[in-house]
């Protein structure tokens, strides 16, 4: 028998009739590529996004065409977040940090109709243009005043140009929940980028996982600050979690660095905000040179990849900021789990405490998680056994764009598939999800695993040490050993020999890297998190050759 209850499709174009209709006043601040801040309401954004829908229209975009943007965290990227999904076109974020070649790639593979592009981007559209045979024209997101003249790229047009001739009066069309919204594609650091489809379904629940108490808890009393870019898996959900809860959004546009993001924080009285480690090790030295701290943030997210013991402790302690530390996949919309604690963890020594919420964290409802050995067999949830990481849920892949890489499930004895993660991890009592390593990068040493993620939350702790990265070098004895790439503070005074005993009775002895690296720098990738493919392809000789 079925229930007796109203079918209501689950929509995006819901969440921006939501925000302006209950929360019409609520302010949408951004730092533009034109250099200026711009404020408006989200009751502006959802007429400007009905324009969007109906320029669209007026272009002959229709349900399922794929529109391309590369764009910051900006009011134009939000209009087109809802603009395009709400007419039943798909949003296709393009991160521009990859290479022009991956850029073109993916234009070409999602079969983009239009690209919508912010100015920085102008030297990137002029380099592919000619390759993307199916763009049909491409929109700059500024007015007329700062379009680029003798721009070279053939079939420009200005966004604002676009929405002025365009109807506010635009109704958003209904149509089935299982339609595809959204397509992002992974950073592909192994071969050619795959692109992930999600639905107006699988992006709703996400959003009511997301803005959980226990996982963003957000409301309309914040104020919330995406440093995680729109290109990056939906800025983690927050331009719809934001719509949801009714907070006010402030958007960072190009400007990442420490001492943009700080005078944005408190000029909006910013109270909660999210991104990935790299970028957060950049605004905490900006406050540690000047000697300054927040006023109003309350709580981080921090993910993407393992967030250093150390940043967690200097948000807490020095800067009041509470870390949420977050584990998600592109295939995951991205949310899985969030380290937030249960009650029985407040009443622990707050150093035992810390060491739970240094762990990934918990599923958020909807998300099902299990560890595997190499054989498949499930792993018990004792905190110790590390296994590959399977996921399963209703915001979790089922496949790639145009079956890229063919099925990625692996189907247990119940018939249910679960997305192989890539990740290896450990899961304790009380659910909480450890990532020791990505397989590729964990350290095989005479058969034995080693975490290289546990060295380098170590070493980072190290007061001298501005970063860590471990890396599987080869050895001819032991197949592979730890080799540790060490960036130092500016001006710091530590050598090889300090910092092994620094990591001495810390970790397993067998454990202990065999050579320490100095490094200046090490290579960052399209969303920030380094590239250990890069070091290993330069430093897998360093034990043979040194
Ligand atoms: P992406 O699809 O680019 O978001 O990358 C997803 C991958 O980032 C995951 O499979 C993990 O390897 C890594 N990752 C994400 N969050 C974390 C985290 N909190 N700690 C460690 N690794 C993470």
């Amino acid at each position: 028998m079925n229930g007796l209850m109203l079918q209501k499709q689950l929509l995006i174009s819901s969440l921006i009739v939501h925000a302006d209709r209950h929360h019409g006043d609520t302010e949408i601040v951004s730092r533009r590529v034109e250099g200026d801040i711009h404020r408006y309401t989200f009751r502006d954004c959802h007429r400007r996004a009905r324009q969007v829908a109906s320029a669209l229209t007026d272009l002959g975009v229709k349900m399922s065409d794929r529109i391309g943007t590369l764009a910051w965290n900006g009011y134009r990227h939000m209009e087109l977040y809802y603009g395009i999904c709400g007419m039943g076109a798909v949003m296709h974020t393009i991160n521009p940090r990859l290479h022009e070649d991956q850029v073109a790639y993916i234009v070409e593979h999602a079969e983009d109709q239009y690209l919508f592009f912010d100015l920085t981007f102008l030297p990137l559209v002029k380099v592919i243009a000619e390759r993307c045979k199916t763009v049909k024209a491409f929109i700059a997101m500024t007015d007329r005043e700062h379009m680029p003249p003798d721009s070279g790229v053939a079939n420009l047009l200005c966004y604002e140009d676009l929405i002025e001739a365009s109807s506010s009066t635009y109704g958003w069309p209904v149509f089935d929940e299982d339609s595809a919204s959204t397509l992002c594609y992974t950073s592909g650091t192994t071969g050619n980028p795959k692109g992930v489809l999600y639905t107006h379904r699988s992006s709703l629940l996400h959003s009511y996982a997301a803005a959980l108490p226990d996982a963003l808890n957000c409301s309309a009393r914040d104020v919330v600050l995406p440093v995680v870019p729109m290109f990056h898996v939906n800025a983690w959900g927050i331009p719809y979690v934001a719509c949801m809860v009714g907070a006010k959004l402030v958007f960072p546009g190009p400007g990442l660095d420490g001492k943009s993001l700080y005078e944005l924080f408190e000029a909006e009285q910013v109270t909660f905000s999210a991104g990935v480690p790299t970028v957060w090790q950049g605004l905490l030295n900006y406050l540690e040179q000047g000697g300054l701290t927040f006023s109003t943030m309350k709580r981080t997210l921090i993910g993407g990849a393992t967030c250093p013991p150390a940043m967690l402790r200097e948000f807490e302690d020095r800067h009041g900021v509470e870390v949420l530390h977050a584990w998600g996949m592109t295939e995951l919309s991205p949310l899985g789990t969030v380290s937030a604690m249960k009650s029985k963890h407040l009443a622990m020594r707050p150093e035992d405490c810390r060491v739970v919420q240094s762990k990934q964290g918990r599923a958020v409802f909807g998300i099902d998680l299990k560890i595997v050995d190499a054989g498949g067999q499930e792993l018990a949830w004792d905190g110790v056994n590390a296994g590959e990481l399977l996921v399963r849920g209703p915001w979790v892949v089922r496949n790639y764009f145009r079956n890229e890489g063919g099925n990625p499930l692996q189907i247990d004895a119940n018939g249910h598939g679960w997305f192989p993660t890539g990740d290896v991890a450990t899961i304790d009592a009380d659910g909480f999800m450890q990532i020791t390593d990505r397989s590729k990068d964990v350290i095989k040493s005479g058969g034995e695993w080693i975490s290289s993620i546990d060295i380098e939350s170590i070493a980072t702790s190290h007061p001298a040490i501005a970063s860590a990265t471990c890396i599987a070098a080869k050895h001819p004895k032991w197949d592979e050993r730890p080799l540790l790439l060490a960036v130092k503070k500016p001006d710091a005074k530590v050598t090889a020999e300090d910092l092994l005993a620094f990591l001495d009775g810390k970790i397993a002895k067998w454990w202990t890297p065999d050579a320490i690296v100095f490094v200046d720098s090490v290579p960052v990738g399209a969303t920030g998190k380094v590239l250990k493919s890069r070091l290993r392809e330069q430093y897998s000789d360093y034990l043979l050759t040194s």
